[in-house]
């Protein structure tokens, strides 16, 4: 049977490498892993306690539109419960998105070294995915983009996709040049504007502007949200989307009517209660990235300053190197080759701990893996 070219050349989504996984390659009882920028805590106590009580409920099928944890978000997101969906994760989310409103040969829009997701659920697709190169501080540049979407009309971009914060860089966009973005591409009936929004409570940057607070000003502005890094439920897969009801309309009559199970609904319903949690998570992450910017300044090696749980440092080696030398000391941090970063790696803030001991894994391998120029 054919496929078509975009099918072909499809490359998959890489995950970080499991603990287990390298536990069995390298013959490891202790590993640690800042591969995926998972919530080091844990899930919290009270999702937990929820999740346990419904384990009885599970020979029924789950409430397909999520009604609870729909009224919860939209009071504790303070955003109205009709312009709330909810997806297997916001990759689900962004999957379908793509299928309702690009058809074969249209094209989205984003910047370089932007999260590969949106890359990869095109390309399943069969759209096209343009993007613009980001700034020497790895910020993007929302101004080219809004210049290469009016310079490129036979192009059919019909979504803009803005990580913000970005994964893998960390950095964000915001103040006037996000003021100056929205006013030349809100609100236009021919292209939506997608705020990935996974990081925004690690934000520390005064210059941040969330999407969450002002999609509702304007028609073609949409928001994701996922439960997968400050509620620290990645493996339970749930995500958000705000955005407005004619959305929201389609949206609903192409997901899988029972895509979020009972076990992530009443799950997140607790995590979003669980305010100790939330503050815990932040904590750590915040004294986490201050610990590893001061490791990471000691052994002299170049990092992105960070308004997510992770940060982007450059090995000065060859990374695929580092990284394996890295997984043979029991710690798994994440390549990010296919991101155009030849010899970075990104780390997970984990427990201080864990934080510890991937800096003293990080100091061998400086002394084992050679420098490269
Ligand atoms: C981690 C991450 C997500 C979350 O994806 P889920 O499918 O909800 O786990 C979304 N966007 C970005 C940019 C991320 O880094």
């Amino acid at each position: 049977m054919k496929v078509s070219a975009e099918i072909l050349n499809l490359i998959p989504y890489k995950p970080g490498k499991p603990i287990a996984e390298t536990q069995r390659d390298y013959g490891l009882k202790e590993v640690i892993k800042l591969a995926s920028n998972e919530n080091p805590l844990g899930p919290s106590p009270k999702a937990i306690e929820a999740v346990k009580l419904f384990l009885m409920q599970q020979h029924r099928y789950p409430d397909s539109v999520g009604y609870e944890l729909v009224q919860k978000i939209s009071e504790v997101w303070r955003v109205p419960a009709s312009q709330v969906a909810l997806g297997n994760g916001s990759n689900e989310i962004i999957d379908l998105l793509i299928r309702i409103y690009c058809e074969p040969g249209d094209s989205i829009l984003t910047s370089e070294s932007a999260f590969i997701a949106y890359q990869v659920c095109a390309q399943a697709a069969r759209v096209r995915v343009r993007t613009v190169p980001l700034r020497s501080d790895l910020t993007m540049d929302l101004k080219a983009i809004a210049d290469y979407f009016f310079r490129n009309p036979t192009m059919n971009i019909r979504m803009i996709f803005i990580p913000n914060p970005n994964n893998p860089t960390g950095t964000l966009v915001g103040g006037e040049e996000l003021d100056e973005f929205l006013v030349r591409l809100g609100n236009r009936d021919d292209v939506l504007l997608v705020f990935d929004e996974a990081y925004t409570e690690f934000v520390r940057d005064k210059n941040f502007k969330e999407a969450a607070r002002f999609y509702k000003d304007y028609s073609n502005v949409l928001v994701l949200k996922t439960f997968s890094k400050v509620y620290g439920m990645a493996g339970l897969r749930l995500g958000a989307l705000l955005a407005p009801e004619y959305v929201l309309e389609y949206y609903n009559r192409v997901r899988n009517p029972f895509n979020i199970n009972d076990l992530a609904q009443v799950a997140g319903i607790s995590a979003l209660e669980d305010e100790e949690y939330i503050a815990n998570s932040q904590k750590t992450v915040w004294e986490g990235l201050d610990y590893f910017y001061k490791e990471l300044t000691r052994l002299k090696l170049p990092y992105y300053p960070s308004q997510a749980n992770f940060v982007l440092f450059d090995t000065k080696r060859n990374a695929e190197q580092a990284y394996v030398n890295l997984l043979k000391k029991g710690l798994i941090l994440r390549p990010v080759q296919n991101y155009g970063f030849k010899t970075f790696l990104r780390m997970t803030v984990g427990k201080m701990e864990e934080n510890k001991k991937a800096i003293i894994a990080i100091e061998k391998m400086l002394t084992e893996v050679s420098e490269v120029g």
